[in-house]
């Protein structure tokens, strides 16, 4: 087995014990990125010498008997709307194409602080606005199961390199969906914590309400572990939240018999029939476990996508408008200031971004907002409400994690109400603030090719442990099916790129 195709895991175990440096490692995944990423196109920016440097670096503290951290030597790939210190930062948009990131974002401080090696900024919809990665300005990211659809999205590009073992972890933000949606495209694992938990400073906002950041990677027990190093309080967040001497690796292969696990019955409208055949497995292997599973109805969730739609474009609407052409990024030549703001906004945005402010300031104007922002927000308390009565009767919750398979790409770019309502299963648990977790329970048969598709396990604020534990439990049950058929997937990408330089 080659470096590049093991998880976080196993790297981590091969680094400590010396028998590959960390140096080995990057070289193999610089290897494997080279032979795939010209059909992939999951990274905007990649880091080689910088990365190397800081492999260097965790060599020789290896060498002097140092300990680099608990992530020593793991290649992670970053969602470019994540500032890395002296990398660009181009949020998927032209309108900060040539912007350098000044500082580093808390996360990724705290990843490096573990001995993490950066390795480069992956693709994204832009300004994160998006379910296909098709909406960035650096060309769309390729679903390396099926390079004729979309990764998902936003955080395209990171799922995309963790799927094709570019990458063994990457980082992605989560504000509706993007970070467990892709997950379930490309059959990985993908955590969104619960609101508050990750410090977003130095993470481009979309809707400050709802934005979270998390890990993506081949396996339930990764994430955990890279959320072991991403968690906890930071001061330069308003939002961030105390929690103290939690640890989401420990524990997390205790039992789950007599947990006792909810099914949102408005979360399985509208899904699929291959994806529900795949849900109803999983249920039947719960309940093998000892797991109570119990149908629920929570009514308000049928309002959420309505609800998102009216309080993310607001948010946006607000945050966006620091780029103006005066402090960040790009500026249009023009007679006067007003000229100027509208030429660069209007030349640097792409047409999702502008039809999302646009929905935003309409929201939000005098005369709307009533209407729309006010009822949008005593809605999501209603949202916020129901789930509590939900979780006055359950442990966790489960569903599928997206109502289909990948999609082909250019199959939903002009019909953006189609792409929409796509992520009406994940969109309640950002308006509610609580934790999910996106992992694959099987594959997809209806194309002919095997496409993945996800499990979404829901947690109260602050329950990642128990989250990750019922995940945990499934992936070991039916890892070996997982693992086997993307081994194959990625094989066959590498050959499909031999024979093409063949020719
Ligand atoms: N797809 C959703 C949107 O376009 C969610 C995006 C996200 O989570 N960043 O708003």
């Amino acid at each position: 087995m080659k470096i590049w195709e093991m998880t976080a895991k196993e790297i981590l175990d091969l680094v400590s014990s010396r028998d590959v440096s960390a140096m080995e490692v990057l070289d193999s995944c610089f290897e494997r990125i080279s032979e795939v990423e010209p059909q992939i196109n999951a990274f905007i920016e990649l880091m080689e010498p910088v990365a190397r440097l800081s492999a260097a670096r965790v060599d020789s503290m290896l060498d002097d008997g140092e300990n680099p951290g608990f992530l020593a030597g793991l290649p992670v790939a970053i969602k470019d709307n994540i500032c890395v210190k002296g990398a660009p930062c181009t949020c998927g948009s032209k309108i900060l194409e040539n912007w350098i990131a000044p500082y580093d974002a808390t996360v990724i401080s705290r990843l490096v602080g573990q001995g993490a090696i950066i390795v480069g900024k992956t693709n994204l919809d832009e300004f994160a606005m998006g379910s296909s990665t098709e909406t960035s300005a650096f060309g769309v990211t390729k679903n390396p199961w099926d390079l004729s659809r979309v990764p998902g999205g936003s955080s395209g590009g990171s799922a995309a390199a963790v799927a094709a073992g570019m990458v063994p972890i990457a980082l992605g933000t989560d504000t509706g969906g993007s970070i467990r949606q892709p997950a379930s495209f490309t059959g990985i694992c993908g955590l969104k914590p619960t609101y508050g938990l990750v410090s977003r400073y130095g993470v481009t906002g979309f809707a400050s309400s709802l934005d979270t950041v998390g890990p993506m990677g081949e396996t339930v027990w990764d994430c955990a572990l890279a959320l072991d190093a991403m968690a906890g309080f930071d001061k330069l967040d308003p939002a961030s939240y105390e929690r103290r001497g939690v640890s989401y690796v420990s524990g997390i292969d205790r039992e789950v018999r007599g947990l006792k696990v909810g099914i949102p019955e408005e979360l399985l409208d509208g899904v699929s029939p291959d994806v529900i055949d795949r849900f109803e497995a999983v249920v039947d292997l719960l309940k093998d476990f000892g797991v109570e599973i119990q149908m629920l109805n929570i009514p308000s969730l049928t309002y959420a996508i309505d609800i998102y739609y009216i309080i993310a474009p607001a948010e946006a609407s607000s945050n966006l408008a620091r780029f103006d052409g005066v402090r960040f990024g790009k500026r249009a030549e023009a007679e006067t200031l007003d000229q100027m703001y509208a030429s660069s906004r209007g030349s640097g945005f792409g047409k999702e971004v502008i039809r999302r402010i646009l929905i935003g300031t309409y929201a939000l104007s005098a005369g709307n907002k009533e209407k729309y922002y006010v009822r949008a927000a005593k809605a999501r308390t209603m949202l916020i409400e129901d789930f509590k009565k939900g979780f006055g009767k359950v442990d966790l919750m489960i569903s599928p994690a997206t109502p289909y398979a990948a999609f082909g790409i250019g199959e939903k770019i002009e019909d953006p109400l189609s792409m929409y309502v796509g992520d009406l299963i994940t969109i309640p648990v950002n308006l509610a603030g609580l934790c999910a977790l996106s992992m694959p329970m099987g594959f997809s048969q209806v194309s002919g090719t095997d496409l993945p598709c996800g499990l979404q396990v829901i947690g109260k604020p602050f329950d990642e442990n128990t989250v990750l534990r019922l995940g945990y439990s499934i992936e070991r049950a039916i890892e070996e099916e997982i693992r086997s058929k993307m081994g194959h997937m990625r094989r066959g990408l590498g050959l499909a790129r031999e024979a093409e330089l063949v020719d």
